[in-house]
């Protein structure tokens, strides 16, 4: 058994042993100088834009590389926005859909661009498991709409929603289509062949096993006129991302794409849901049963909260979290949660299980038996 256990991927990741071998720290060159050393390190870009194209079935030159998830959300919402008002500067104020689950990176995006005024948007409902309302989302379509951004997956309680199917409908609105695949890149499959409605994809490296510091965002390619640089220099990756790349990065999550992953995740997930629900009175899961990342695990308490399960779990050797690790600390409880409709205690009562690949059953059997201990221990 391991001395420490860590489930919180969600989170971030640890870096993949043979990537950890297989990226080259001592290559320094800038990939933008003419001689060997810069182009040796443009190679190792290259190959690392091949191997993520590779995964998400798309043209190379589609990838374009960022500093993370973060980064790559605020390129899409921004850069289009930017892209319209440089193209229209006399039109009307562009409208944006997303919906009231999406990650902070695009909330906080969204909130400040209506903050500068140069946007308006709605946040369309989820229902109970996390999924989007469709008839909301076609509402909230109007004649200023010019993106619409929904999450591949959600973070905190891992729902899918039907990317197809909400990219489709903005096309047939006219009205560009963002997701945000953070969550769901390595974890499920992602063909950008198949999702030919799909015009932005961000992912970031360091939740796929790869090294904190790089993601990306897919463009395809006739959306690329309508996307403009947020960070403007040197005129880097294709004139949308300037600034030395963080090569080191790249390279660990090119690599890290191609990682086997764990087809057996889902069943080790359900375990612990059945587990945990049957031994633990008066739990619950949030989240659907079905159409949810194989490594996600969120459960509500009724009389316990979730920080106080994390410290413990925390003091026993067992990392998990309380929600999204970009909202720990949030009392106001999570914003996921109070979307799907449960109650401010109800949203702070809650736990987020994320699975590691190859975790060992053993470890998931301990963390029941603790988790168990510890609300019973605190009933006492
Ligand atoms: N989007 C989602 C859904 C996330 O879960 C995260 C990170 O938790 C991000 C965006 C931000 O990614 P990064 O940490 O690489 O900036």
């Amino acid at each position: 058994m391991s001395e420490r256990i860590y489930l919180d991927n969600a989170a971030t990741t640890k870096l993949d042993p043979p990537v950890g071998c297989l990226i080259s720290p001592y290559k320094f060159g800038n990939p933008s100088s003419l001689y060997r050393e810069g182009r040796e390190a443009k190679g190792l870009i290259d190959n690392a834009r091949r191997l993520v194209a590779e995964k998400l079935f798309c043209d190379p030159h589609d990838i374009i590389f960022t500093s993370g998830g973060t980064e790559s959300d605020n390129l899409a919402i921004r850069g289009v926005v930017f892209s319209y008002i440089k193209r229209h500067p006399d039109s009307f104020k562009p409208h944006i859909i997303s919906s009231t689950i999406e990650h902070k990176a695009v909330l906080n995006t969204l909130k400040d661009l209506k903050e500068l005024n140069l946007i308006d948007y709605d946040l369309v409902p989820v229902d109970e498991y996390g999924f989007v309302d469709q008839e909301a989302y076609i509402d909230a379509f109007n004649s200023r709409t010019i993106l619409a951004s929904i999450m591949m997956a959600n973070n905190e309680v891992g729902t899918i929603q039907d990317i197809d199917s909400l990219s489709r409908i903005a096309h047939e609105k006219g009205v560009l289509f963002h997701t945000d695949a953070v969550q769901a890149f390595c974890k499920m499959e992602i063909d950008l062949l198949k999702l030919k409605h799909v015009d932005f994809l961000s992912i970031s490296g360091h939740k796929i096993n790869g090294i904190k510091g790089a993601g990306a965002l897919y463009v395809r390619y006739y959306a690329k006129p309508s996307i403009s640089p947020i960070i403007t220099g040197g005129g880097q990756e294709g004139g949308l991302r300037s600034g030395t790349e963080n090569v080191l990065a790249i390279e660990a999550l090119g690599y890290a794409s191609m990682i086997v992953r764990d087809k057996h995740l889902s069943k080790l997930r359900d375990m612990v849901i059945d587990d945990i629900l049957r031994e633990i009175p008066g739990t619950y899961l949030n989240g659907p049963k079905t159409n949810r990342l194989p490594d996600n695990i969120n459960i509500g308490f009724s009389n316990i909260t979730g920080e106080e399960v994390v410290m413990r779990l925390d003091a026993k050797g067992i990392a998990v979290s309380a929600g999204s690790a970009c909202n720990s600390g949030e009392l106001s409880g999570s914003h996921v949660l109070l979307a799907m409709g449960r109650t401010k205690q109800e949203s702070l009562n809650c736990v987020r299980i994320t699975i590691p690949d190859w975790t060992p059953a053993e470890d998931l059997v301990r963390l029941v038996l603790e988790i168990k201990s510890i609300v019973n221990n605190r009933d006492m």
